[in-house]
């Protein structure tokens, strides 16, 4: 199961609530490939679906943009077969620069994350739910 966060500032208005985790259409690819959007990962998907897939991994992670701190909650995945592997890749949405290839995928209570907007240290971290 996931977990839903929110992250507020005490500086400026920040407020974001962000998901970690794994819901239950996360664990087969035929289940990821009903729901994944993005055009280039979903082609990839296909492809592997039809080869033996070795590994595969896939969650909603958290993108801290090592250029300008902007914090992209989106999913991570990485797939792999005898023959090929994938990993997607996010460009920062604020500064377009190439985003980690991991993003934090749990615990970010305890990663002190800056604000995204001010740059005020600490964000405060408060989870609230469970999610699937
Ligand atoms: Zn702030
Ligand atoms: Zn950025």
């Amino acid at each position: 199961m996931g977990v839903a966060y929110n992250l507020t500032c005490k500086r400026c208005s920040y407020n974001q609530n962000v998901f970690l985790g794994i819901g239950f259409r996360y664990m087969y690819l035929t289940d990821i490939l009903e729901w994944y959007e993005e055009p280039i990962g979903k082609e990839r998907l296909r492809e592997f679906s039809k080869d033996e897939i070795t590994k595969h991994v896939c969650y909603h992670g958290l993108y801290l943009c090592n250029e300008c701190k902007f914090l992209l909650n989106a999913v991570y995945l990485h797939l792999e077969s005898h023959s090929d592997i994938y990993t997607n890749r996010y460009n920062c949405p604020r500064c377009s620069g190439v985003m980690p290839a991991k993003p934090i995928d749990d615990e970010i209570e305890a990663v002190a994350l800056a604000c995204p907007d001010c740059g005020h240290a600490n964000l405060v971290c408060r989870s609230y739910m469970d999610w699937d």
